[in-house]
């Protein structure tokens, strides 16, 4: 195999603490007590608890072990498309845990919270600058939810208009989640094709936008990595009926200083703090996905907001036109902490600089790639790439044998069979934190495996290879997962 990251080299195995322990083994010495037994709780003086004997070694080694058996950005490359799994620079994290706002509480009070309320003010006044509009909220929890803060605007906005609306219009490279938000909202979802080359066709659009229609969700860059180019005259279409854009901007990665959704028609628009500005993507972790609304929807804001006057800063509950909460207190604050100390030392070049080499290393990837796997829209592209697996096709090979393999050489893999426009999708977001060196070795990579589809198709068949475990049943392993290394 070629020079990789990935080896099958030290990788451990680890049974349960309780399957370690041995009687008497001790990892701390505890002083003796000086309370007297009879005057403990009763309860703390039955049968001592089912707890492992472990030395302090073994309890160092069994965490470091799993810890190792886990991928992460911080371990290698992870091009994991529509994700922006970036890497997070480190400051950013020292930040969110000093202690002034690791223990900042939420019931403390406007007169307490000063340093927390400036950064969120100003956080959302960033935002407001990246974004081209004038207000934003930073309570939702994720990118989802912030779909959905924003249908329940648009669905406020329409009622308070005397006339609500029954539909909305989402083109088949939107986010699956979109259809799910405008669907909560009660709104039904019509599906539109993207044309030839990727990207919706004002004509189509034209053709099914009346005034029973709220408006369009439009993904921007869309999930196939290309941008919607025709949105100022969608826009202008749905507005023309009375409807509404909202603008899913999960993918801003890709655009930050350089268009901003606000100018170019989107009347709606929600960010996922966790994918461009800092906070890891996955694992269930907390997430924020700010949304930003302009001047005729910012009534329909959920409460509370901040304001600023004279140099202090309160929250405000008295907006007659709001769509209320949608979070406990005000949101994921450790994210929006991460979120503003990595816009204060990215700066405003840094920024539209880090969007440029994410959309560069994406194209380098497509050019790098293109003979290798099938591209089904052989254009440049935003900040990620979707291939499929067509020219592996005659040899029985499909894009999950492929990301499969990737493992053993040390990648994650990619997102595969998403979008679904892209039969057998491969997804690649290579981001702008990776260097070219480790970029052309994930090239590389890609090149052996499409090698081993035409030598060794078996093999392929059967990767990864050089795993702790191999080929798994998928939907068995989901329903009953096996704890024990
Ligand atoms: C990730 C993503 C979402 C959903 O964000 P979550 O935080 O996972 O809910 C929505 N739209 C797009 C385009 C995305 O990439």
């Amino acid at each position: 195999m070629i020079q990789q990251p990935g080896t099958s080299g030290l990788i451990f195995n680890e049974p349960l603490l309780w399957d370690k322990s041995r009687n008497g083994r001790c990892a701390i010495s505890l002083p003796k007590s000086d309370v007297e037994r009879d005057l403990l709780d009763e309860n703390l003086t039955g049968d001592s608890p089912d707890l492992p004997q472990l030395s302090e070694l073994d309890v160092v080694r069994h965490y470091t072990r799993l810890s190792q058996w886990n991928f992460g950005v911080d371990s290698g490359m992870y091009p994991l498309g529509s994700c922006t799994m970036k890497y997070n620079p480190k400051t950013n994290e020292v930040q969110a845990s000093r202690q002034g706002f690791a223990s900042a509480h939420p019931l403390s009070g406007d007169e307490f919270s000063q340093g927390a309320l400036k950064l969120m003010y100003n956080l959302e006044q960033s935002l407001c600058q990246i974004t081209g509009f004038p207000a934003v909220t930073l309570q939702p929890a994720a990118g989802a939810h912030g779909e959905l803060t924003g249908m329940l605007i648009i669905h406020a906005y329409f009622a308070k208009k005397g006339k609500q609306r029954s539909k909305i219009i989402i083109p088949d490279t939107a986010h699956g989640t979109n259809p799910a938000s405008a669907a909560l909202c009660g709104y039904i979802p019509v599906n539109v094709k993207s044309g030839p080359m990727g990207i919706l066709e004002p004509e189509t659009i034209a053709a099914i936008m009346d005034e029973d229609t709220a408006g369009i969700m439009i993904t921007n860059p869309n999930t196939l990595g290309l941008f919607e180019a025709n949105i100022k005259k969608i826009a202008e279409i749905v507005h023309s009926k009375g409807g509404l854009v909202y603008g899913d901007g999960a993918n801003m990665n890709a655009i930050m200083g350089i268009v901003k959704p606000g100018e170019i028609g989107v009347d709606v628009l929600h960010l996922n703090l966790h994918k461009t500005f800092s906070t890891p993507h996955g694992g269930g972790g907390p997430g924020s996905g700010p949304v930003a609304v302009n001047k005729v929807l910012e009534p329909f804001l959920p409460i509370p907001r901040i304001v600023k006057e004279l140099d202090t800063y309160k929250f405000i509950t008295d907006c007659p036109d709001t769509i209320g909460k949608i979070h406990t207190f005000y949101g994921h604050f450790g994210i929006m902490v991460r979120a503003y100390a990595y816009i204060l030392s990215m700066g405003a070049k840094g920024l539209t600089d880090a969007s440029k080499l994410a959309v560069l290393n994406a194209n380098y990837i497509k050019e790098s790639l293109k003979g290798t796997l099938n591209l089904p829209y052989d254009r440049p592209c935003m900040h990620e790439c979707v291939f499929n697996d067509e020219f592996q096709a005659k040899n029985h090979i499909t894009t999950v044998d492929m990301a499969k393999r990737l493992l053993d050489y040390g990648f994650h893999p990619p997102t595969i069979y998403f979008p679904l426009v892209v039969h057998g999708a491969f997804m690649v977001e290579p981001t702008e934190t990776e260097s070219k060196e480790d970029i052309d070795q994930f090239i590389d990579a890609v090149k052996a495996i499409a090698g081993e589809a035409e030598e060794d198709p078996e093999k392929l068949k059967k990767a990864p290879l050089l795993t702790k475990v191999t080929r798994l049943d998928e939907v068995a392993a989901a329903r009953k997962p096996c704890l024990r290394g």
